[in-house]
């Protein structure tokens, strides 16, 4: 049996960039849209997971990321550093970003790509749920959209 979240409880409007990218290596956002397919066996309740329960679940994984800008702290075209509450970040490119700390979200990836965000996302619902196989469906824009599982 299979069940499918998604709605306003899974959505996410952050910031990012992609350094040695022609028009992304500008700062800029997106409004992420996000859906989470579950497989596995209906319970003694005649249901997989309850679907109230599961998006508020998911929600508040995906909720931290929102209204942020998201960092790719493994990308080796970005020199990091943090003092006091600000970060700074310095681009192969040459640009050269501020922000405050709480503004920002350094994630243990190589880049903010859809692609490697929809994978993390995953993997943190994952751990959660081992039960289920698992898969998260990231649409950066309505037409570009990735899908990950495992
Ligand atoms: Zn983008």
């Amino acid at each position: 049996m299979k069940l499918k979240i998604s709605g306003d409880k899974l959505t996410l409007a952050s910031a990012h960039m992609l350094t040695r990218h022609d028009k992304c290596a500008r700062i800029h956002g997106h409004n992420y849209n996000i859906e989470v397919e579950v497989e596995g066996e209906v319970d003694e309740n005649s249901m997989l997971i309850d679907f109230g329960i599961f998006k508020t679940a998911v929600g508040k994984i995906i909720k931290q990321y929102d209204h942020r800008i998201l960092i790719p702290e493994y990308n080796k075209d970005l020199n990091i550093s943090i003092i006091d509450d600000q970060i700074t970040i310095e681009t192969c490119e040459g640009k050269f970003y501020r922000f405050p700390k709480d503004d920002v979200i350094l994630m243990p990836l190589e880049a903010t790509t859809v692609e490697l965000l929809a994978k993390y996302f995953h993997n943190l619902i994952k751990e959660q749920y081992p039960q289920f196989k698992v898969t998260v469906t990231m649409a950066e824009t309505p037409t570009s959209v990735v899908s990950y599982t495992e």
